[in-house]
């Protein structure tokens, strides 16, 4: 039996015994109604007695003992103590846990910033203070867009697409940098992590300016070598025994030139964030020369077909699309054998205009597919070296290509051939509503 039950059946015990005693009472001295209504009356006052001192104890718990009732109110008494210390075990370990979380936050050396649903500020560590200028008490409840009112921030925040940080000069110090990322959790609730970046940016720009520093010297010496070579390539009085390594140190000459080329303008592209310029460009003029020059080249592909489905023209960077369509046709001519076949197609409609190269190549395998735009990334890199690539041609095009709000696609199979597709943003084409209904 529990003590529960067993406490029960005393009571009840206990009650039956005192209505028998009260009509024993009844039946011994008359009138047996008044004697058990009596011992019920004391009964009932006994209870309520009990009930006053469960609830007085109940108001005062923190000062005074529990009072000792035994059976069933005893039971209660003992629960409500459980419950209680229960009670106080959970409050003092969450109490703990936030304890330690503060502490953890404030040691963080990134700064954490909790945004309600509306993006109002509803806590901050020390750091996100410090980074942000943010004063505590007064900055709660503000929006955090209020607060941070950098363009880049707010574009950030439009977006709601928060898989990567958003970089910013950070307003205490304007040569400071931030990286700042938006993490949602919970119902609508957002945390904004706040770190300083500054040392990895000004790193990044010197790396930058040097590689561009340094291709920007070696262009004037490797202009000389290269002329030199091509004059004593030319020179009939050479004897015949140096021509073939003056042949080939022309073409290493070159490869270099390339090579430095590529890096000034991979450099160039990397240096603005901007978005390009709107220059009207004449995509169709342009690939029908470039058909022309690949046309012209002493080893390319029998076909070399242009397809111009629109006459749409960009806007944007005349360089900056000369080179994107220029790396991806030479790729496509340099990567298939002289019995394939290389298509070109430009075509425009509502939602904008696609660039793309078609060949019958040597493909390339899925593995490799995810990593060609890299830098200096190749999948062969004997049969790149050999054909004069300097291995930055795809990462001009997809940086270009960005700065035009353009994507590249791209489709191979190895052995089959690869498709190149790069698409522009309809709000990047001349009059492309005239051009949707000429189509
Ligand atoms: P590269 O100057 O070496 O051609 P890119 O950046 O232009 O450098 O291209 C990177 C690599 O991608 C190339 O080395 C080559 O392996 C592969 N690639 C690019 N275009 C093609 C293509 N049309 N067909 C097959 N492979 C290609």
């Amino acid at each position: 039996m529990t003590p529960s039950a067993a406490a029960w059946s005393y009571a009840l015990a206990r009650l039956a015994a005192l209505f028998a005693l009260a009509t024993l009472g009844g039946l011994v001295f008359g009138n047996i109604s008044v004697w058990i209504v009596a011992t019920l009356a004391g009964y009932l006052a006994l209870q309520i007695t009990y009930l006053y001192r469960l609830q007085r104890w109940l108001r005062l718990r923190r000062t005074t003992d529990p009072p000792d009732l035994g059976g069933v109110w005893g039971d209660v008494v003992a629960l409500v103590i459980r419950i209680y210390r229960r009670k106080q075990f959970h409050k003092r370990r969450i109490v703990q846990l936030f304890r330690e979380f503060r502490r953890m936050t404030t040691a963080m050396p990134d700064g954490v910033i909790v945004l309600s649903a509306e993006r109002d500020i509803m806590w901050f560590n020390r750091p996100a203070g410090q980074l942000l200028g943010l004063r505590r008490k007064i900055d709660f409840g503000q929006r955090i867009h209020n607060l941070l009112r950098q363009p880049d921030f707010v574009r950030y925040l439009e977006a709601e697409d928060y898989s990567s940080p958003v970089i910013l000069r950070a307003p205490q110090a304007p040569d400071a940098f931030l990286s700042v990322r938006v993490v949602s959790y919970g119902a609508g609730q957002q945390l904004l992590l706040v770190r300083d970046v500054t040392r990895q940016i000004r790193l990044e720009a010197m790396r930058k300016d040097f590689v561009a520093n340094a291709s920007h010297e070696l262009r004037s010496p490797l202009t000389v070598i290269s002329g030199y070579l091509d004059t004593m390539v030319d020179d009939p009085s050479l004897e015949e025994s140096w021509g073939h390594p003056l042949r080939e140190m022309r073409r290493q000459a070159e490869r270099m030139r390339t090579l430095v080329n590529d890096l000034l303008e991979l450099s160039r592209l990397e240096a603005s964030d901007d978005e390009a310029p709107e220059d009207v460009v004449d995509v169709p003029g342009m690939l029908a020369l470039m058909r022309r020059e690949v046309l012209a080249l002493d080893r390319h592909p029998r076909k070399v077909e242009l397809d111009l489905d629109s006459d749409a023209q960009i806007l944007g960077s005349e360089a900056e699309l000369h080179s994107v369509f220029w790396n991806l046709i030479s790729n496509a001519v340099k990567y298939t054998p002289a019995e394939g076949r290389v298509s070109i197609r430009w075509e425009a409609d509502g939602n904008g205009a696609r660039f793309a190269v078609e060949d019958s190549g040597i493909g390339i395998a899925a593995e490799h597919l995810p990593r060609i735009t890299e830098r200096f990334y190749r999948v062969d890199p004997g049969r790149a070296r050999k054909t004069g690539g300097s291995g930055l041609g795809l990462s001009i095009v997809k940086h270009a290509l960005t700065r035009h709000g353009g994507v590249l696609e791209v489709e191979s199979e190895e052995g089959q051939g690869s498709t190149f597709t790069c698409h522009f943003p309809a709000k990047r084409l001349v009059r492309p509503e005239r051009r949707v209904a000429a189509d």
